[in-house]
């Protein structure tokens, strides 16, 4: 691969990861969870087909299931749990366990990479 290859493929990246980020914020505005879900399901394939990885704060705001976008009281319960915070989608059920723990060493990396 030459530079100007790889120049372009990063670039290609950065376009995916900005799609996903407007993505999310359409679901976000979305009055309809249809429309939400909709958006969610894009995302998702931007993030598969362009194998970007999904930035972990949006990770945590879609059910993996059914592609429900999560609005904690309205489309998904959380509880807390052994350390754990537990997100239970409302529309299919399915649970997401997010560990303390990794949530606060992610917070100490930002941070930490803030400084
Ligand atoms: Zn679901």
């Amino acid at each position: 691969m030459n530079k100007r290859m790889f120049g372009l493929k990063k670039q290609a990246k950065e376009i995916s990861r900005e799609r996903i980020e407007i993505l999310f914020n359409e679901a976000k505005k979305a009055k309809n969870p249809e429309t939400a879900k909709r958006y969610v399901q894009l995302a998702r394939k931007i993030s598969t087909r362009t194998k970007t990885k999904m930035p972990a704060s949006f990770k945590i705001q879609f059910c993996k299931k059914c592609n429900a976008y999560l609005v904690p009281g309205k489309s998904c319960t959380i509880r807390t749990r052994n350390k754990k915070i537990v997100y239970t989608c409302l529309a299919c059920n399915a649970r997401k366990i997010v560990p303390f723990a990794r949530e606060k060493a992610q917070e100490a990396k930002q941070k930490h990479l803030a400084h």
